[in-house]
């Protein structure tokens, strides 16, 4: 059988092939251990990982001392927030801390913060209007005098809302709160510069912008008085004692060739892809008129369609389609059975979260891919509509050609 379609590239890219080549040799013959100074493999393995890690912050606009590289996101949001909260914790002496976040959030940050509360640090978990947006007005209200830190995502990775990250900035630095996003879904795609948006740390993750799996960074800015993190693994003391561990080198490079690429070519791919999801919704519209369209339409990233199929059962379509691979919400929660959090918290009736797939086209996703998408789909979904409605001994929506 072909390849099925790959339309979950929120889940992960494909690795560039010019990702791919830069990192051979740093697989093969060039193995040293970037910390070995002692001769010419540890020499040139450290040279590498600077050139990386000057491309990486390039793509962000930071300073390449600045970035610390990380296993992945989820590593660099939990170095972040823990790391945050922990040297605050120092700093307080044991007093109240509290922290602010949103109920959309990735896994890695809400499950972060969950384990700070079994900490005893008190969470806010902000909502979210119908289009999955945190108010500013509400997380402005939700700060305290003991408040440390604030995360909120850039853009979500099941709907893609884009969030007034630059609003939040601006309140936090006034407010005197650190402010962590998790930017995974956004650099790379959208036009992310700590210079315009003054984060203070900012997580993201190679494997979801054409890099490889298993390296990620934390953007820590440089301000005084300097940001205190406490780092969460302890060891050699690499990436100035932030994240010890020999670092991936070959991951690294790959990482920053995957930034490179990004800088040159991400606006015209954004354009191209979103006219790819635009394509994939107006003609699913056409097919299926039933559906509807979750996030925030006007402000999202151009590679999400949340695409709610009323009265179907996701699961079931998605078995039913081979042909494509797609996903009902994060891949990171399939481990946890029951609808998406995210969905729920934008207000969806569970049978309509339990109805809803993810389709996310990407760099290597052509025309041919999203009009066999369509097909597939319309296909799966009226067949599919048919057995539901045998199921129920009466049918309540058609999905019948129109
Ligand atoms: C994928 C993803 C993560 C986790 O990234 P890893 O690099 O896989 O650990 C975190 N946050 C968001 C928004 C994501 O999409």
């Amino acid at each position: 059988m072909a390849h099925p379609i790959y339309l979950d590239n929120q889940a992960a890219t494909r690795v560039d092939p010019r990702v791919l080549d830069a990192m051979l040799p740093w697989l093969t013959e060039l193995y040293g251990n970037a910390a070995s100074r002692s001769h010419s493999y540890g020499l040139t393995a450290a040279a590498a990982v600077n050139i990386a890690r000057g491309q990486v912050a390039d793509l962000i606009g930071a300073n390449p001392d600045e970035i610390v590289f990380t296993s992945g996101a989820t590593e660099s949001v939990n170095l972040a927030i823990k790391g945050a909260v922990e040297a605050a914790y120092q700093r307080s002496g044991g007093g109240s801390l509290h922290v602010v976040t949103a109920a959309t959030e990735h896994r890695a940050v809400l499950d972060s913060c969950k384990r700070l509360e079994q900490a005893g640090i008190s969470v806010t978990i902000l909502p979210v209007d119908k289009k999955g947006r945190v108010s500013v007005k509400g997380l402005a209200a939700a700060l305290q005098p003991d408040t440390v830190l604030a995360s909120i995502m850039w853009a979500n990775n099941e709907i893609g809302t884009i969030a007034p990250v630059a609003e939040i900035a601006a309140l936090c630095n006034e407010q005197g709160v650190l402010f962590h996003s998790d930017a995974t879904q956004a650099v790379g795609v959208l036009p992310v510069d700590v210079n315009e948006v003054p984060v203070d740390l900012l997580s993201f993750s190679a494997h979801k912008m054409y890099g490889p799996p298993g390296a990620g960074a934390l953007y820590v800015r440089h301000r005084t008085p300097p940001i205190q993190i406490a780092a969460q693994i302890d060891g050699g003391g690499h990436e100035r004692g932030l994240r010890s561990g020999s670092l991936n080198v070959p991951g690294i490079v790959g990482f920053g060739k995957a930034a490179e690429i990004c800088i040159a070519e991400r606006a015209a791919d954004a354009w191209r892809i979103g006219e790819m999801r635009n394509a994939l919704v107006a003609g699913l519209r056409e097919a299926l008129p039933g559906i509807t369209e979750n996030g925030d339409l006007t402000r999202r990233v151009p590679h999400n369609a949340s695409i709610t199929f009323p009265g179907m059962q996701a699961d079931r379509v998605m078995r039913a389609m081979p042909g494509l691979a797609v996903s009902s919400g994060a891949a990171c929660s399939s481990a946890q059975p029951g609808p998406s959090h995210v969905l729920r918290a934008i207000g969806l009736a569970a049978a309509d979260a339990s109805a809803t797939i993810r389709f996310s086209p990407g760099r290597f996703t052509t025309d041919e891919d999203i009009a066999a998408a369509i097909r597939i789909i319309a296909d799966t979904i009226r067949t599919q509509s048919h057995v539901e409605q045998q199921d129920a001994h009466e049918g309540t929506r058609s999905y019948s050609h129109s």
